[in-house]
């Protein structure tokens, strides 16, 4: 089988990571794959567009924006006589089949050279290109869509490959504004990408805690200019030292006329008397490195595709991401679906088109309106205190989640404390009022606000905490954080029997970075640590690349691959030594012995992940003296200890808007609990079909408390992919990621 792969429409980031699984992939299997440059117009080009990729010359590109084969628009492939061009060339190029990764133009495009792929033959052998014979029972050409569009406006995936990496790069910018904007007490205006889909405006104005939002598929009422100026007037009477708005480009009055910058900032000078300072960003949130979460995307989603054009189905499909798996929906769905919320936008339908968006679309958009007030919406109500406590050690994404319970327990009218310093504080009685504006800026704060420490608590220490919670009034707690933090919890659950006062709803909300909890796919802060992981592996690639070395990389995670498994997806690397597996000598040896071929052939680096304690025997530094032996003198070894830079720094968009969405939940949770009188102890989750809610004793019974993670981990099934795309088959040259 031969099939041809391209990339089109509007460029993504993790396209290049996409074409680099799809070819390793598919020549994994004996499948032969064309690069054909310049999206469909490529394919009506012919010859000099189409190259055959080899395993070494898909490599090397993971960590790179763009896409390496170029994208391009064609206004003939929209025409009969260009698809017939692009037919006559498939054929005679003797493909079967194409990956196409693009928007939905790019998928339209494909849907119809599928349909009208039986004409095309016969008008071929009509002509002599092709024999008769072929034209006259044809089998179909086979068509697989991935979804490449950073706005995320696709059906058929809850993400779409680019999306995350442009959500940061707005994020990343958006920060950068808020810190000059809040030294001058400014109003910024930042129009961001999305011409129908209001996704990355409304995902940043959540992760940045923007004031305004303004996105397509919402019908603004005549007068949202006035509810806007009144809004942000507030803001400052409340204490808000600068203002931000964040638009889509698509947005409309309700009118249907755009609105653009200079609207808002005209708004801003009239009702307001500010000078509004407006920021574009425009195709810088088109470029960069894709993100972690993007290249693991990329990695399954390609994985996939070529699993199913190699598979018996001749369905043309579309594979996305849903509920975290790969998942095929038929084209002719996706476009019609695509179609249908375009139609929907144009003719001003937008109850139906946000409808169309889905549920956690219009959560998040609630959300945004939730948080963005400018005080609580409704006066404290005589109900006691909940409090609120991060556990050590802190992770990135702590503080947004702890922003949003704050923000969402009182609008409805519910007061919360914090505890300092985790539950040592909690008992030390070490507790602070939070107010409404005490956290305006917490969501991109790295880290935790009230302190997270780790602490054992004692007898006497849980019997203060006991005291305090009477004396604070206190009916409910929301613990953010690890391991540790769930292991508290449940030593105050043992206690109540001794301490009565104990008996309040508690809930515990996922924070560490190495995402060994259970009742969640995913823990917050884990995201940015993979991040942190490959930023910095990137960055041992550069250095490297003129010297033929292995590095060595120890990442966090106790006695849980995660990190060690993703980066080692994420950064292309040779080998990832994890705790699940333990080290084998017998592997270390095999796998070096790969490694040395490869240096044999041209190879220049390569990256071996070790996660912290992934063997009781063998240390990191002992696999660097085995790896060193018995590379022979083929390369040299370095190692490199990430250490505590893993934790730091300011947490990725994923971190900040699935920490609000956990922190939101949570406080609801322990509200409802209170008002119908529970002392539930809960565990909150992110799970496949949204958030989830599990008894603390079922939760912890799901763990291997001995090595301190889940006894089943589903992100151990990507261990088969991580070889693929970085092991060679026998016969095939190591080449570099
Ligand atoms: P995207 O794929 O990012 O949505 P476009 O809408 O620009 O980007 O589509 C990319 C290309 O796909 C177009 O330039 C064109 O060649 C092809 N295409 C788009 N829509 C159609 C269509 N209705 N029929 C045929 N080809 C199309």
């Amino acid at each position: 089988m031969r099939i041809g792969i391209i990339t089109s429409g509007g460029d993504a980031p993790g396209m290049n990571a996409t074409i680099r699984a799809v070819a390793r992939c598919a020549l994994d299997i004996g499948i032969e794959v064309i690069g054909i440059h310049e999206g469909w117009q490529g394919v009506i080009d012919g010859e000099n567009k189409f190259e055959p990729f080899n395993w070494r010359s898909a490599g090397g590109i993971l960590q790179r924006g763009g896409t390496i084969i170029g994208t391009a628009r064609s206004e003939a492939f929209r025409t009969v006589a260009g698809r017939r061009q692009a037919a006559r060339n498939l054929v005679r190029a003797g493909i079967d089949g194409m990956v196409v990764v693009g928007g939905d133009g790019s998928l339209t495009g494909a849907l119809l050279l599928y349909q009208e792929w039986p004409d095309h033959l016969k008008a071929l052998a009509a002509e002599g290109t092709i024999p008769a014979e072929k034209a006259h029972e044809p089998a179909p050409f086979r068509i697989v869509g991935l979804p490449g569009s950073i706005d995320n406006d696709q059906y058929g995936t809850d993400m779409s490959i680019g999306a995350d990496t442009a959500l940061n790069t707005i994020v990343e910018a958006v920060d950068k504004l808020s810190s000059t904007a809040d030294s001058h007490q400014r109003t910024f205006v930042v129009e961001v990408m999305g011409r129908r889909c209001g996704y990355l405006a409304l995902m940043s104005a959540l992760a940045t805690g923007a004031d305004w939002v303004l996105i397509p598929e919402e019908e603004l009422d005549p007068r949202w200019h006035y509810r806007m100026v009144e809004a942000l007037k507030r803001g400052r009477a409340a204490g808000r030292r600068h203002d931000l708005i964040i638009f889509a480009e698509g947005a409309r009055h309700s009118d249907g006329l755009p609105i653009r910058a200079e609207t808002i900032t005209e708004i801003l000078k009239t009702r307001m008397g500010v000078e509004g300072r407006v920021t574009v960003l425009g195709h810088v949130q088109r470029g960069g490195s894709p993100t972690a979460f993007d290249r693991v995307l990329s990695s399954r989603l390609g994985e996939a595709a070529v699993n199913y054009i190699a598979g018996p189905d001749p369905t043309p499909v579309m594979i996305g991401l849903i509920n975290n798996q790969p998942q095929a929906t038929p084209l002719t769905e996706v476009v019609a679906k695509s179609q249908e919320v375009n139609a929907q936008m144009d003719q001003g339908q937008f109850e139906e088109a946000l409808r169309l968006r889905g549920r956690s679309f219009l959560d998040a958009l609630d959300l945004v309106k939730a948080l963005s007030r400018a005080e609580p919406k409704e006066a404290l109500k005589d109900r006691g205190r909940i409090c609120l406590l991060t556990g050590g050690p802190d992770a990135p994404g702590m503080n947004a989640i702890l922003r949003t319970a704050l923000r969402i327990a009182r609008n409805a009218g519910q007061d919360v404390i914090g505890a300092r310093y985790g539950f040592g504080g909690l008992a030390q009685g070490d507790l602070v009022e939070i107010g409404w504006m005490d956290v305006q800026n917490w969501m991109g704060l790295g880290g935790s606000e009230l302190g997270a420490v780790r602490h054992e608590l004692t007898t006497d220490e849980i019997a203060e905490i006991a005291h305090n919670i009477q004396a604070w009034d206190i009916r409910g707690l929301i613990a953010v954080g690890g391991l540790e933090t769930y292991r508290e919890v449940g030593r105050l659950l043992d206690a109540r029997a001794l301490h009565p006062a104990l008996r309040i709803p508690i809930i515990c909300v996922p924070a560490t970075i190495g995402n060994n909890l259970p009742a969640t796919d995913f823990t917050i802060g884990a995201d940015t640590a993979l991040n942190n992981i490959v930023n910095a592996v990137d960055k041992i690639k550069y250095t490297a690349s003129a010297a033929r070395r292995v590095y060595i990389v120890e990442v966090m995670g106790r006695r849980c691959g995660y990190l060690a498994l993703t980066a080692g997806i994420a950064t292309g690397a040779e080998m990832e030594l994890l705790p699940e597996d333990g080290i084998s000598l017998h592997d270390l040896q095999r796998d070096t012995e790969m490694l040395r071929r490869g240096f044999d052939s041209g190879k220049k680096l390569g990256i071996v992940i070790i996660a912290e304690e992934s063997s009781p025997y063998y240390d990191t530094d002992f696999v660097r003296r085995v790896i060193d032996a018995e590379a022979k003198g083929a390369f040299d070894v370095r190692v490199c200890i990430l250490g505590h830079l893993q934790r730091g720094g300011v947490p990725t968009a994923f971190d900040r808007i699935q920490g609000a969405r956990l922190g939101a939940r949570a406080a609801q949770q322990i509200m409802d609990d209170i008002s119908a009188g529970r002392d539930e102890v809960n565990v909150i989750g992110l799970a496949q079909r949204g958030i989830k809610i599990t008894p603390y004793a079922e939760a912890m019974a799901a763990m291997d408390m001995e090595n301190g993670r889940p006894r089943q981990q589903a992100f151990l099934r990507w261990r088969h992919l991580a070889d693929k795309l970085a092991k060679p088959g026998p016969g095939e040259a190591c080449s570099n990621a």
